[in-house]
């Protein structure tokens, strides 16, 4: 797999001005096949809290059968545990 972030936190209310731990409180942990495209810009990593998209978004799988996955939106998530590293030699192609 790709993808390490095996659940993301849906909390739909506003960023500013609250702290981790109020937003940790709020949020609802969200497996990829519980998003629904309610929660499209909504949806948090459970361990940096940067904002996440699921990938394809409205599928549970790819065209070519890969399971749908969380992924950071880019530039958030930078210094992430849960970030995939970049691979050598590439290895698939990103559908970003
Ligand atoms: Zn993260």
């Amino acid at each position: 797999m790709i993808s390490r972030i095996k659940y993301a936190l849906y909390y739909n209310g506003d960023l500013a001005g609250v702290s981790n731990n109020f937003i940790h409180e709020k949020s609802e942990k969200i497996l990829v096949r519980d998003f629904s495209i309610h929660m499209k810009g909504k949806i948090l990593c459970p361990s940096c809290l940067g904002r996440l998209a699921k990938s394809p978004a409205e599928k549970n799988y790819f065209s070519n059968g890969r399971a749908a996955c969380f992924f950071h939106i880019k530039g958030e998530g930078l210094d992430c545990n849960l970030r995939s590293k970049p691979k050598q030699g590439k290895l698939y192609d990103t559908e970003e």
